[in-house]
């Protein structure tokens, strides 16, 4: 075969369905087929697929330029988004560095708070914390802050790890903390002075299980970090645009981080791009007289018009059709809907915002599940041994519920199958 896919055995590959139309929450096969997206294809397409508004923009934008570099060139799109970016995320993040993916939104954080402490003449404060089951992305320092996985295991011998602490198992309601951050503080007691940042994902470890801690966490990881003179980074990556119920997952905390990385649903699924967000103290560290205190890092795509007017569309509807509400309606049925499932073979049910997900107590309780959902016609993907969904906001309740059905009458498959 010559196209290679991601995270994908090769040998022997059983040939994937073809999609060649989307719209709104349905992916169109060549088979006739239509598909339930339950997945929001890796959790960008929040308007769905095919949406004429956003079309329309793509159009109109390719009819005035579609790409022109940032290094020494500026327009509008990119200025725009910039300041709506700034407008919208929590305040004090005032600064919006581009770039082309997630992976490389999260380098760029990563780069910019080693530069900030070697900007300051603490250039052994180049070390991060992360948490247990984090996941950043598949680049190499993206590997490095994100825990042992399937994804990095092939690199482990190479990659310098930092600090890994575990989150607070008790879920989002979680009040007292303090013994959660014992070991971190333990940590920046002793290391802070070689440990630029802590990066994590706010309330919700997406890829690496669906796991919802608490905002109290966030409050305390806040006041230790400005305690030790570590910077904060939130990777909002998968959380951003509304995923758990607010606009910006910080935003159950009220915590503002120096740094915050958005990509996914930022360009609503038609264009690959992440912003990186700082705050003016993070900024003013790059500004001097000489040229290599200027922030090095410059992508050949950042700020690209096309999808910088994409993400002002999609925020621009996210804002008009008020789509928070869309949200808690969507966490509504999942709630209502989980609450029907129940099964000795479930660890966990976790519902946040648009995310629901199931833990199982082992992977071979999953097997064939994604196969089952395709003959139902319902597009899911588990991670593991948990099975997930996270719908594009505009899918119809009767969409959303197929979907459900389909998960709820997995676990009356594998009960009849398991039970003898
Ligand atoms: C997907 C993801 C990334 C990586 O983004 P890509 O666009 O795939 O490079 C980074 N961080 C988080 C939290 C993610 O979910």
């Amino acid at each position: 075969m010559k196209l290679w896919y991601p995270y994908t055995q090769m040998k022997n590959l059983n040939p994937y369905p073809e999609v060649i139309k989307g719209k709104g929450a349905l992916l169109h096969l060549n088979d006739g087929r239509i598909l339930v997206d339950g997945v929001s294809s890796w959790w960008s397409s929040i308007h769905g697929y095919n949406n004429e508004e956003l079309n329309k923009t793509l159009v109109e934008q390719t009819q005035k330029i579609s790409h022109v570099m940032l290094g020494g060139l500026t327009h509008k799109p990119a200025k725009e988004l910039a300041e709506k970016l700034v407008e919208i995320t929590p305040k004090g993040l005032n600064h919006v560095f581009f770039s082309d993916s997630g992976s490389v939104g999260v380098e760029v954080a990563l780069k910019m708070s080693i530069q900030y402490w070697s900007n300051k003449n603490k250039s052994k404060k180049n070390k991060f914390i992360s948490l247990t089951n984090s996941y950043h992305g598949d680049t190499f320092k993206a590997m490095e802050v994100s825990d042992d996985s399937d994804f990095i295991q092939a690199f482990s011998g190479i990659l310098n790890k930092g600090y890994f602490i575990n989150a607070p198992i008790d879920g989002f309601l979680q009040k007292d903390i303090e013994n959660d951050c014992k070991v971190l503080e333990q940590i920046l007691i002793y290391n802070h002075k070689n440990i630029a940042a802590f990066i994590l994902e706010p309330i919700v470890q997406c890829a690496g299980g669906f796991k919802i801690y608490s905002p109290n966490f966030l409050k305390e990881v806040r006041k230790l970090c400005n305690q030790y003179d570590v910077l904060l980074i939130f990777d909002e990556v998968a959380t951003g645009f509304g995923r758990t119920g607010k606009l910006f997952a910080s935003e159950h905390s009220n915590v503002t981080p120096d740094i915050l990385i958005l990509g996914k649903a930022l360009t609503a699924g038609y264009l690959g791009h992440a912003a990186t967000l700082a705050t003016t103290k993070v900024f003013n560290c790059f500004l001097g007289k000489n040229y290599e205190n200027a922030f090095m890092h410059g992508p050949t795509f950042m700020g690209n018009p096309l999808a910088c007017s994409i993400a002002l569309k999609s925020i621009e509807i996210f804002e008009r059709e008020e789509y928070l509400k869309k949200i808690q309606q969507i966490e509504a049925i999942i709630t209502d809907e989980f609450s029907k499932i129940s099964s000795p073979f479930i660890i966990e049910k976790r519902i946040i915002g648009a995310i629901g997900a199931i833990e199982l107590y082992d992977k071979k309780y999953i097997d064939g599940f994604k196969e089952f959902a395709l003959q139902n016609n319902v597009w899911l993907r588990p991670i593991g041994n948990i099975i997930y969904l996270m719908p594009p906001y505009i899918i119809k309740k009767k969409e959303l519920k197929k979907i459900l059905k389909v998960i709820n009458n997995w676990f009356i498959l594998i009960h009849l199958k398991h039970d003898n």
